[in-house]
């Protein structure tokens, strides 16, 4: 498996070899993406099985293009191979003829960041690290108390103090050393952490491609998936949740290489969804920032209930800023009401319960679709990244106040008859 793949530096193109332990580039300390070689991947398999090692489960399936070279290292929980359901009463309420959704909510800790961690703990123990560490609004930091528990590794996790309680419980449930830390922005809790990793020899887990390259590279088997869901035929819009940016970033390449690899021909326009309280991705894309301006750019006040994608930062703008100029696609904000609106009604049409950050993509698609910059006969597919009842708080917002009514029939048929 060795010279399977590279890391190449995201601004200077320098090449790194795959046991190069550095996070950023040796020559400008630019950030570094993994880059498999599909070439050999191509030329040693026939085309449609290149993809694939059958012998292994769930998401772990695409270790081809997967940067983990020791299988006994790879540790699972069943994340990945969620379902893509088509949304035919949704989009009908929408106003468009195919929906798709793709269901990551229904990951082992409910959320698609199951699929990053396990191949950022396989990392770790690779290296033979004892202790991973993260900073995370709360689904970064579950899956890494998670898939920690499982390979019997400590996790140290950082949370802004705005980090859900619901979220909480669960990453102490997986029995996480957990951090609240006294803070609200991102960017700042990430420079504790990386102060932290050095001086007690933590590793750091993190799904931003800056920090580390490996983690990342997980979240590529969801485009994979899509992809032989719908027979190689990609929708012609992707609409995701963006945060720091990886997300975005990471699908755009999964696409790229399933192009590469000669499995696809056309890839969707890919749209970039923040929440207007905190949408430094959007005025990158919208004042055509270089991702080294976007990285050192930063939203002033964070103001949304969709913490999951409330990075003040646009981490990983190397990879997210060419998703969306490269795919011809656009970049969008959302108000919270917008979100909750969209989050009650997927739930009641179409029965899948999200946090407001996947709800934001709906949010998003209804606007594209008002405004005619995505049409009734489009394809459509958005991707929902997290659980409704990872934060009970916002959704309490759309429910009435719940009743308790009288153990007899006359007050069943009061109630059946006030409807
Ligand atoms: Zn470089």
């Amino acid at each position: 498996m060795a010279g399977r793949f590279v890391l190449d530096c995201g601004y200077c193109g320098s090449r790194h070899e795959a046991d190069y332990l550095g996070r950023l580039c040796a020559k400008c300390d630019g950030p570094l993406i993994v880059n498999t070689d599909l070439g050999a991947l191509k030329a040693g398999r026939p085309s449609g099985s290149a993809l694939r090692d059958p012998s292994l489960p769930g998401m772990w399936t695409y270790l081809p293009l997967l940067p983990i070279a020791d299988r006994s290292a790879i540790v699972s929980l069943g994340e990945g191979n969620t379902p893509l359901l088509r949304a035919s009463r949704l989009a009908a309420h929408l106003g468009i003829d195919t929906l798709y959704l793709k269901d990551e909510t229904r990951n082992p800790t409910g959320s698609f960041k199951d699929r990053m961690l396990a191949v950022g703990i396989a990392r770790a123990q690779e290296l033979g690290k004892k202790t991973v560490a993260v900073q995370s609004s709360g689904n970064v930091a579950a899956a890494a108390a998670a898939y920690a528990a499982k390979a019997g590794l400590q996790a140290k996790i950082f949370v802004p103090r705005t980090a859900p309680e619901e979220k909480l419980v669960q990453i102490l449930m997986y029995g996480a050393d957990l951090c609240r830390i006294d803070h609200s922005s991102p960017t700042e809790i990430f420079d504790l952490l990386l102060w932290a990793c050095g001086e007690f020899d933590w590793y750091l887990a993190s799904t931003a491609a800056i920090f580390n390259p490996f983690t990342l590279e997980g979240a590529k088997t969801i485009a994979y998936e899509i992809a032989e869901q719908l027979a190689f035929e990609l929708p012609d819009w992707l609409v995701v949740p963006v945060g720091g940016g990886g997300n975005i970033g990471t699908l755009w390449r999964g696409f790229t290489d399933l192009r590469e690899l000669g499995l696809v021909t056309r890839l969707p326009r890919m749209v970039g969804v923040q929440a207007a309280g905190c949408a430094p991705f959007v005025e990158a894309v919208r004042l055509g920032r270089t991702p080294r301006q976007a990285l050192t750019w930063r939203w002033p006040t964070i103001e949304t209930i969709a913490g999951a994608i409330a990075d003040d930062v646009v981490f990983d703008a190397h990879i997210a800023l060419p998703a969306v100029r490269e795919s011809h696609g656009t970049a969008v904000a959302v108000t919270d009401e917008e979100s909750l609106a969209m989050e009650g009604m997927l739930a009641a049409t179409e029965g899948i319960f999200v946090e407001p950050a996947s709800a934001t993509t709906l949010a998003a698609l209804r606007r594209l679709l008002t405004d005619g910059q995505i049409r009734r006969e489009d394809r459509v597919c958005c991707v929902l990244t997290g659980l409704g009842l990872k934060d009970m708080t916002s959704a309490r917002k759309l429910v009435a106040p719940i009743e308790t009514v009288p153990m007899s029939r006359e007050a069943i048929r009061a109630r059946v008859c006030r409807g």
